[in-house]
């Protein structure tokens, strides 16, 4: 590893192999029950291998609502067509082209067929119907925008109705999850769980197995064909992302869940075993706390500052790129400002979704005022000493603001012109800009079939990585061109990596498209 990177002691030593208590056999060991690893023992399993998935919690891991995906039928039925090499070359320039293209189009390419497999099964087996999401950041009209900001449709919902066997749960994800790990366990894999894993196994360059632990000592359980590992990302790991992404500890909340789980175990285990860790800066997965209709980046556009009255960002609600920038922000803070004119403002910014927007707005602008979320003057100076930034530098970014405005064009930061809202009417407002860490995706460097490489980018035979462990897919920051893609990407690759393995074939193999050339990669 480099300087950069993480080298502190976060393993216990290597078991002897006396501590043993006992050892198994199966054809693929997954490790890590979330979304990737659920996903990638149904697939195993219902193409034949036997299957161990070994969670180091009580029960699966799922949160979230949003499932990407490009090329579904319910956005065939929806008229929604995504342009597909303009997605993945969207996704790629987001990450500053540091990640690895080939995954990301196999993504953009495949992951439509994967999630029709599961949304039949939803609809079918589970009594579940599957929707398009267009709230928050998944906007019906954004991929009319330029390309920085361009947002396609790609948010499923999985719904459950009543009599479906899925349990209540505020995240639709775990519907998903839960669906999963059922099938799973209905085609014979063995979920083992309270059970970590500590150790891969090697012969010679080969992965042939893993030690776990659970509460009758050490285990060993060989794989014939391989070991995927689904840990997830280093999202609970503060001395990880001290060192690979400082910004992300000065976000406002961090509630990954179950607390631990995201302790980059299988990155881990992953370099113990010779592999490298990716070389693409992480991409935070981050938005604001908030997400009602006025607070700033999520659902509306307002005027931001620094803690010195300065403009200092885009405003434009693309989560995470008011979070991002807030980060940065000398002394860790920043505000939106907003006049009385709000309600006109947001029915020019989100036209299509301005009445749903208002619907409860004057309930919700009560509260947060008397919460203090939001703060409310007569007169600029007054809400300068309010929130504690230089009245003179508030009024003048203010009258420069509103410039750009009148103008139609912001000369700054290129917000374009419908989500420019002057500041004039008095009173006026300010919100805080909140940052929530939800997910720090980080991994190792795999090449297109999602097998972990070494530092040469040789492959590691039997080792493969999805989900947030899977290194080389996002870059810098999460790309919210694509709405959900954490999840789709967890599920196509889990689904085609599970499949492929229990097929003794690879990705690549089954994963060609026209005019694509998989030499060289
Ligand atoms: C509140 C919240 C909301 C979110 N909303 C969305 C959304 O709407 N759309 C979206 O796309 N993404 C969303 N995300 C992000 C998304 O949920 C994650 O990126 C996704 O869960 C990653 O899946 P995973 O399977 O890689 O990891 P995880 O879901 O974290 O699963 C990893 C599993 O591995 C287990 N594990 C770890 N180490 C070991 C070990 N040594 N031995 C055994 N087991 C181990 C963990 O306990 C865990 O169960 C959200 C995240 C949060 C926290």
């Amino acid at each position: 590893m480099d300087g950069r990177q993480f080298t502190g002691p976060v393993w216990p030593a290597a078991a002897e192999p006396g501590d043993i208590v006992s050892e198994e056999s199966c054809d693929i060991v997954v490790i890590g029950a979330g979304i990737a690893g659920c996903t990638a023992a149904q697939a195993a399993s219902e193409n034949g291998a036997s299957v161990i998935c070994c969670e180091k919690f009580g029960t699966f891991s799922a949160h979230g609502i949003d499932i990407g995906s490009v090329g579904t039928r319910v956005q065939k039925a929806a008229g929604v067509e995504i342009d597909k090499a303009l997605a993945a070359r969207l996704i790629y320039e987001w990450g500053q082209q540091q990640a690895n293209y080939h995954l990301i189009r196999t993504y953009v390419e495949k992951s439509g067929e994967v999630l029709d497999r599961y949304i039949d099964m939803a609809e079918r087996d589970y009594g579940m119907t599957v929707t398009l999401n267009d709230d928050m950041t998944a906007r019906a009209d954004w991929n009319t925008l330029e390309d920085k900001y361009k947002q396609f449709q790609t948010a499923h919902l999985f719904n459950r109705t009543e009599g479906s066997p899925i349990r209540p749960s505020k995240w639709n994800a775990a519907f998903f999850v839960e669906m999963v790990c059922d099938s799973a366990k209905k085609n014979g894999a063995r979920f083992r769980f309270n059970t970590t894993a500590e150790q891969l196994v090697k012969s010679g360059n080969t992965v042939t197995g893993v030690l776990v632990r659970d509460r009758d000592g050490l285990k060993k359980i060989n794989a014939r064909k391989g070991v995927i590992l689904a840990t997830g990302g280093i999202t609970d790991n503060k001395e990880m992302i001290r060192a690979w992404c400082p910004a992300a500890l000065r976000a406002d909340k961090f509630e990954n869940f179950p607390v631990g789980s995201n302790m980059g175990d299988g990155l881990v285990m992953g370099v113990m075993a010779g592999a490298a860790v990716s070389r693409c800066y992480p991409a935070p997965i981050i938005h604001p706390v908030n997400f009602s209709v006025l607070s700033p980046g999520m659902n509306t556009s307002w005027l931001t500052v620094n803690r010195d009255g300065r403009r200092f960002s885009s405003e434009m609600a693309y989560e995470p790129a008011v979070t991002n920038a807030r980060l940065n922000a000398p002394g860790n803070v920043a505000w939106a400002i907003w006049d009385d004119d709000y309600k006109e403002h947001i029915k020019k910014q989100e036209s299509r979704k301005a009445r749903k927007l208002l619907e409860n707005i004057d309930e919700g602008m009560a509260r947060a005022l008397e919460s203090g979320e939001y703060v409310r003057c007569g007169s600029l100076e007054a809400l300068a000493s309010r929130i504690g930034v230089p009245a003179d530098n508030l009024k003048a970014t203010v009258d420069r603001y509103n410039g750009w405005c009148a103008k139609g064009e912001d000369g700054d930061f290129g917000v374009p012109p419908r989500f420019l809202s002057p500041v004039k009417k008095a009173p006026f407002y300010a919100c805080k800009i909140s940052a929530y860490l939800l997910s720090l995706p980080h991994g190792l460097h795999v090449d297109q079939n999602s097998q972990v490489l070494t530092e040469n980018d040789e492959p590691i035979g039997g080792l493969f990585a999805v989900g947030n462990v899977q290194g080389d897919f996002f870059a810098n920051s999460y790309p919210v061109t694509l709405p959900g893609t954490s999840h789709g990407r967890s599920i196509t690759f889990g689904y085609l990596v599970g499949r492929a393995l229990a097929l003794g074939k690879t990705i690549s193999e089954e994963c060609s498209w026209d005019t694509w050339n998989t030499s060289g990669l």
